[in-house]
Formats: C-alpha cells, structure tokens, sequence
C-alpha cells in the first residue's frame, strides 16, 4: 500500500536522522550527507528547470495566441462588413462566384437538439421563402457558432427574427441564428465553432421557443440541411460546393436537389393547366388536386405556387 510504504521511508528517515546526529559525525557520514545535499539541490535545481520550461512553453503559446489575433484580417471580414443588414451584399455590386468550394469540415451544431421542427422552403400558406430551418429548443438553451468566425450584427427585429445574430465565418458562409432571448456576443466579436453565442427563445414572429438557423453564401440562403446532416450531428462532406445555377429560378429559392421535405413545388405559368403540370411532373390531376386542396375545375393563376410533391 501507499501509504505504508511512504509510513516505511519516513520511518527510515527518522532512523538515519536520529542515528547520525547520536553518533560522533564520521568522516563517511559527513560525506554520505554532503553527496545528500548535493543531489537534493540538484533535483530542485532540475525542478526549478521543468517550471521555466512549463512558463516558457505557456508564454509561447500565449504570444502564439496574441499574434494570431493581430494577423492582418482576412478580406471575408472586410468585403461588404455592415451591422445592419441580414444580407450584406445585396446592391453591392459584388459578383457572386458560379461555384465554390466551401471547407465546411471545422464546425459545431448550433444546438443541442437536432429535431428539425420546420424545413427550409417556400412557405405556401404564407407565400414567402423559409430561408432557414427551426430546430427544437427551449428558451434559454445555448446557442453555440457554427463555424469559426466574426459577429457582423446583433439586431432586434418584432416582426421578424425577433432577436438575432449574424455570423460570418472564415470559409466564407454566413450563418443567421434567430427569435433568440439573450445575446452573449457583441458585434466584431471573434468566435471560434462552438462557443457560445446566445440563448435561444421565443421573440419575433414566433408561435413557440425554437431556433431558426440559416446559412447563406454572399446572401443566397442554402438549405441548411443540404450541408448539415442534423440527424446525425455531423456535415454530409467536408467540403459543401455552392453552386449559383441552383439558385436560378428566383434568388434565394431552395435548390431542387435539397427538396428537404420532399415537398415540390412549381411556379404556375401562363397557359399552365393542372393536367400539363401534371404530365410535366409525372403526377395525377387528382393527386395534385388532393395535394393543394383544389377541385379539378379550379382557375389556377399564373404566378401562384402550386405543390406537385
Ligand atoms: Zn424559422
């Protein structure tokens, strides 16, 4: 046992003290002593080594830390950097690669619950886009970063996002967290993926605590799910690619591929009817009938949205 064992060396100790302060100091013990001292100063001098090294190596990393943040700032942060907007490039003029690659490998889930309460999409009953998705949270959950980046905005907005954060990272997404109840960041703060930036709520246009979550490239919002696989708390690739041609139909529409619910819809036309949509999407007049809820002999208007899937 330990302590016994340590019990045995004090013991011992006690014994070689009492015996050599007893006896007359022979020349032996004097010596036996003085080769003690000197291998007891030398592992403290060994010791005080291994603490300077320790301080050494924590100053380095420190300074390493220091200088990190005083590398020149990379152009993500400074091309259209506001903290007004929640797409900043909107009427820049900027142009907007046709493809690019995006490292998406260095990232954190925004939060813990991976429920995905409401999908990305366009919101037929409310006629406008979902740019995002809702995950399931309750008010005061943290709100971690997605990615590595810098704060560009935090805003309230009573019609809206109600209280929210826009992010944009060093791979060049953005990244929206909304309806939130506190915010632990302030604009022009660096954050790396995971911190803690907020707690989620129930503010803004909101019928219950949620989280919604956007990510968007040069302000074209991407269905989130097409990089995050949710379900999973993982990224589907290490690299996502932004492709501008999936975005053609209309700025910021869901690309076709990511139909993330599975719902499709089309954009009626002049000259449409229920049986060409259905011939084109290779569908029924019924079904599509029973889908929006529509009789057979209803005027469709060009325009309108219609569900095919
Ligand atoms: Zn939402």
């Amino acid at each position: 046992m330990k302590f016994k064992s340590i019990f045995g060396y004090f013991s011992l100790g006690l014994t070689f003290a009492a015996l050599t302060s007893a006896s007359s100091a022979s020349a032996q013990n004097l010596q036996s002593v003085s080769n003690y001292s000197q291998a007891h100063e030398d592992l403290l001098a060994s010791q005080s080594h291994i603490l300077d090294q320790i301080k050494v190596d924590e100053v380095q990393e420190f300074a390493s830390k220091l200088y990190e943040d005083l590398e020149p700032e990379s152009e993500v942060f400074s091309i259209c950097w506001e903290s007004e907007h929640v797409d900043a490039y909107a009427g820049s003029g900027i142009e907007i690669p046709d493809k690019q690659d995006i490292d998406v490998s260095d990232y954190c889930m925004p939060c813990t619950s991976n429920v995905i309460t409401s999908n990305y999409g366009y919101r037929r009953r409310f006629g406008r886009m979902h740019k995002g998705i809702d995950l399931r949270a309750q008010v005061g959950d943290t709100v971690r970063a997605a990615f590595d980046g810098k704060i560009r905005l935090t805003k309230y907005e009573r019609r809206g996002y109600g209280y929210y954060v826009v992010m944009r990272h060093e791979n060049g997404l953005e990244t929206v967290y909304g309806h939130l109840s506190r915010f632990l960041v302030k604009p022009n703060d660096y954050v790396k993926a995971g911190d803690p930036i907020a707690l989620s709520g129930n503010t803004g246009r909101s019928t219950g605590p949620h989280l919604h979550f956007e990510t968007r490239f040069m302000g074209y919002a991407i269905n989130p799910t097409a990089i995050f696989d949710f379900k999973n708390r993982t990224t589907h690739t290490d690299v996502y690619t932004f492709n501008k041609r999936t975005y053609k139909r209309s700025r910021n529409y869901a690309p076709a591929s990511y139909a993330s619910s599975g719902k499709q819809y089309h954009k009626i036309r002049r000259g449409d009817s229920l049986s060409k949509i259905a011939a084109r999407y290779h569908t029924t007049v019924s079904k599509l009938c029973a889908l929006n809820g529509i009789s057979r002999n209803a005027t469709i208007r060009a325009g309108r949205s219609l569900r095919v899937r």
